[in-house]
């Protein structure tokens, strides 16, 4: 739920310190008020963390330390690119990782994001994510690399920039997304952004609100952007390059390069996927195919993937699993089924050369990918609809106890993909009472 309030906020905590002293009842705040020095200027306010890791992942206590130091200047730093002011807000791991085996090293489903959001710590730290993380329409499913939930805690791929691990603390510290300048640390999908508005740092400089806090709103709240389109002298395909070529907080946005013909988009799409682009470019370029909806790039996403083997680097998992979505999105366009035949065979881990995929990360951790890649697939089958997808996927729950026997998360998986195929998914959610956002 997002609060959508303007100017007084009403926040129940009681007993916030601040500077040391308790203030022993606050009902009505504004917004957060920072300790100040003599001269009216704020002062700087560290939050100590605590850091999990899933035991398949092997992010060292130095990266996270070298990720926070980073951050903290990134808050610290004022430029002119956007408006932002000083914020002396940083972020201090206490204690050492420790590790969980809750959830999985590969996120795909609610159920196990859930799980890792009761693992104890403040950041918890894992390999992949995806389809995850308030993803409740089919357009919205994506990879995402950071996950929060207000008042609460961070779910975050270890890879993530220094710059996220700082928007997520900032949707724990209460605050919402804000899309009105492109390198405003809380912008909603732009990565390399270090801009807070006063609002913002206000909330960095103050201690972490309880769980019945509620999302500031910041003015302006959001402000929408202009489309990703070509600049003036830019060809079709010069404008996909330049877009396709950035990684994003949860996907590129569904509606970039819309203000582009469908047609020409698509032609451009598979111009530039003819060329090899380095795998984070293909992983944008099959999500913005999928959401095109012309059959016709199926056969060069299916080509794609089939050519993957052995040991997938994460840009390269995050392209097959946004292969996969993609083909999701165009099976119901596509008349020969072979999109359909593709992700069936993906779900049931048929085809031996991608059940022996496995993911490496940067860390060095090594992790099977073939079930995730399955869990995957049935997610794409949910999101197309298709009468026999869901027949499929009705046949694979009434046999939850084979899939229960090869891999503990795909009952989940089946059940939530049946959900969101019958819109049922968003009621199942709010059930579950976490206020997450990626
Ligand atoms: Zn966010």
């Amino acid at each position: 739920m997002r609060s959508s309030y303007r100017g007084a906020v009403i926040l129940s905590l009681v007993g916030i310190a601040v500077g040391g002293s308790v203030l022993s009842c606050v009902s009505f705040m504004a917004q957060p008020f920072p300790a100040q020095g003599d001269n009216g200027e704020v002062l700087p306010f560290d939050h100590s963390v605590t850091i999990a890791r899933h035991a398949a992942q092997s992010l060292s206590e130095m990266q996270v330390d070298n990720t926070f130091a980073i951050a903290g200047g990134l808050l610290y730093s004022v430029e002119d690119e956007c408006p932002d002011v000083y914020c002396p807000a940083t972020l201090t791991r206490v204690g050492d990782i420790t590790t969980f085996n809750t959830g999985d090293n590969i996120v795909t489903n609610d159920a196990q994001l859930n799980a890792i959001f009761t693992v104890d710590g403040d950041f918890k730290v894992v390999s992949f994510m995806v389809g995850v993380c308030g993803a409740s329409s089919g357009d919205s499913s994506a990879v995402v690399i950071g996950c929060a939930s207000t008042g609460g805690s961070v779910v975050i791929a270890y890879d993530a920039p220094p710059d996220v691990w700082a928007h997520e603390w900032g949707h724990v510290q209460g605050l919402s997304h804000r899309n009105d300048c492109a390198r405003n640390i809380m912008h909603a999908y732009e990565l390399e952004t270090n801009a807070v508005n006063e609002t913002e740092r206000n909330a960095f400089l103050t201690p972490t609100p309880g769980s019945t806090f509620r999302q500031i709103s910041a003015e302006p709240l959001f402000t929408e952007e202009a489309l990703m389109g070509p600049v003036s002298g830019e060809t079709a395909q010069e404008c996909v390059t330049r877009c396709v070529a950035r990684r994003y907080l949860s996907g590129i946005p569904a509606d970039a390069l819309t203000d582009m013909d469908t047609t020409a988009r698509v032609d451009a799409l598979l111009d530039v996927l003819a060329t090899a682009p380095p795998a984070q470019a293909c992983a944008n370029i099959f999500r913005l195919l999928g959401i095109a909806g012309e059959a016709r790039a199926c056969t060069a996403i299916m080509d794609h993937l089939a050519s993957f083997d052995g040991e997938l680097t994460t840009d390269e998992f995050a392209a097959y699993a946004e292969g996969l979505l993609a083909l999701g999105r165009l099976a119901m366009a596509d008349d020969t089924g072979e999109a359909l035949g593709f992700l069936t065979a993906g779900a049931l881990g048929n085809d031996a050369s991608t059940a022996t995929l496995k993911l490496r990360t940067d860390t060095g951790a090594t992790s099977p990918a073939g079930a995730a890649l399955s869990r995957i697939a049935v997610m794409a089958l949910g999101m197309s609809q298709h009468p026999d997808a869901i027949a499929f996927l009705e046949a694979m729950q009434a046999d939850a106890a084979t899939s229960k026997a090869r891999d503990p998360w795909m009952a989940s998986q089946v059940e939530e993909a049946l959900a969101r195929a019958n819109g049922s998914f968003t009621r199942t959610r709010a059930t579950q009472g976490l206020e997450i956002q990626p």
